[in-house]
């Protein structure tokens, strides 16, 4: 006889997304029961984020160690893989306790470990012995690595995040399928870290980010030896012992490239198997659960957010932000709509890529009149002395000055970044921008100066021409 339970709010995935419900409801005292079928923490901890960030942590470490000779420094760089794997590891054990079945349970949550199933739509059971009848569902089982049905794919081993940050032994040949934020992210890992890397991406690398920061990424990938074939087509994959042979639809015709291991980073696959969402009569399709703006599902008691929800944006900041919208609104009743926009995201490769806001393309497609704000690195005197010349920043105003996006390639852009989210969170005008005073030398000078530039056009006046070069010599 299956144990009957009655909480207020039951959540299904304890990763990024789950686990901020269950942490707010219990913050709340709502009595919650949280139901995971595999690690606490779901990918952001065990298979994506944090290892993700951890092998780039090591790669970098071997990247400085390489680039010391202009400083005066000469280094010597050794890289023990199975010691980089002991790290990426180290580093899951030492966050895994936030996220762990004791701590939840330790905040009055009821944690079943086990594969949730709706039997109708009021009801979830996990096996036999646990039957949940809430008052409210959240459904955050996440994602997996999306595989293309490319022939001869899983005739042999072919890794993903599930299994990359497994290797204890460095591959010779990475050939990586897919050049979004997660593929080229690996890529220059793993080059840094001595592998030879090969991308092969059927569209545009970074398709989704403004294409001049792109393009900067892609030249630095370049320069450290990532080869990078866009807009070719994956035909074919034929494994043998100990190689892969992957064979795409060039410009002129077939090409093949041979290397040890084969990444499949071509987009995410939402988790919805096995829930039986039928039963709940639960709507979703290839792309997810179908949500509408409060982030309900078809069944009006049950949510689905983070990467398993159709149409969101999948990153861990984007699950918390829609756990904060359904907690608002099943616990306290208060309106709430889901607003991509102010999402920010950050490619972590070096240099890295951050976005806030609208791009100048999404900016241009909504018909919005814009004025283009810009700044180099190269004019940056932080950057001359760190020798971190390579980017820019490009901000998105309307005539008038109002922040509707910013765009950073260039050292520290994930952290430069938050300025940005913040000026576009609360509707600042780019004159805000000009008048704080930043300490000197600082990279985030950049975005100074980019603000600065918005008054350039009105130098028709000689004082207003004096005032902008006083900012510009003293800031
Ligand atoms: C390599 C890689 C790097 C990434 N890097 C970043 C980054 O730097 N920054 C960033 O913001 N995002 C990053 N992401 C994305 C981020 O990991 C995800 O957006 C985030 O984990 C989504 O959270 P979630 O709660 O929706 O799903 P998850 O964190 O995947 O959690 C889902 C959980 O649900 C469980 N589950 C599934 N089905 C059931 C069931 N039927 N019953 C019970 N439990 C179930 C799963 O076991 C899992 O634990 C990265 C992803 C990858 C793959």
């Amino acid at each position: 006889m299956a144990e009957i339970l009655t909480p207020d709010i039951c959540v299904i995935g304890g990763g990024s997304g789950g686990l901020s419900v269950t942490a707010a409801a219990a913050a709340f005292g709502v009595s919650c029961v949280l139901i995971e079928s595999h690690k606490m923490g779901g990918d952001c901890l065990n298979t994506g984020c944090v290892p993700s960030k951890a092998l780039l942590a090591a790669a970098k470490r071997a990247a400085l160690a390489r680039s010391a000779l202009p400083f005066g420094v000469t280094a010597q760089t050794e890289v023990d893989f199975a010691k980089v794997h002991g790290h990426v590891q180290r580093v899951i054990a030492s966050i895994a306790p936030n996220d762990s079945v004791e701590r939840f349970t330790g905040l009055g949550v009821r944690v079943i470990k086990g594969r949730a199933k709706f039997v109708d739509r009021h009801r979830v059971v996990v096996g036999d012995n646990h039957e949940i009848r809430a008052r409210r569902f959240v459904i955050a089982t996440g994602s997996s690595a999306g595989v293309p049905p490319i022939p001869g794919i899983d005739s042999g081993p072919y890794l993903t995040n599930e299994t990359i940050f497994k290797l204890t032994e460095r591959p010779r040949h990475l050939v990586v399928i897919g050049a979004g934020p997660i593929g080229l992210e690996m890529a220059q890992g793993f080059r840094r870290l001595g592998s030879e890397v090969t991308v092969l991406e059927a569209l545009a690398p970074l398709a989704k980010d403004d294409p001049e920061a792109a393009a900067i990424v892609l030249a630095q990938l370049e320069r450290e030896g990532v080869v990078v074939c866009s807009g070719v087509k994956v035909a074919r994959v034929r494994h043998s012992p100990g190689s892969v042979t992957v064979t795409y639809a060039a410009e002129d015709g077939e090409e093949t490239v041979e290397g040890s291991h084969v990444l499949v980073a071509a987009g995410r696959k939402a988790t919805v198997d096995g829930l039986d969402l039928e039963a709940a009569g639960i709507r979703y399709n290839r792309s997810g659960i179908g949500v509408n703006k409060k982030l309900r599902t078809s069944n009006r008691r049950v949510y689905a957010i983070g990467d398993c929800a159709a149409g969101q944006l999948q990153f861990t900041h984007a699950a918390n932000y829609h756990a904060g919208l359904v907690i608002r609104n099943a616990l306290f009743r208060l309106p709430v709509r889901v607003n991509n926009d102010v999402i920010p995201w950050v490619t972590y490769t070096d240099p890295e890529l951050a976005q806030a806001g609208l791009t100048e393309a999404e900016a241009r497609k909504r018909k919005m009149k814009i004025r283009i704000l810009r700044w180099p690195y190269h004019d940056n005197d932080r950057a001359q002395t760190e020798r971190e010349t390579h980017g820019h920043i490009k901000v998105i105003t309307t005539k008038k000055g109002k922040i509707v996006g910013a765009t950073i390639v260039g050292a520290q852009a994930g952290e430069l970044i938050a300025t940005w989210i913040l000026a576009i969170a609360q509707g600042l005008n780019i004159r805000a921008l000009t008048g704080v005073v930043l300490p000197y030398p600082t990279m985030s000078e950049i975005g100074k100066r980019a603000a600065i530039d918005f008054f350039t056009p009105s130098l028709t006046r000689p004082w207003v021409r004096r005032i902008i070069a006083f900012m510009r010599i003293f800031g």
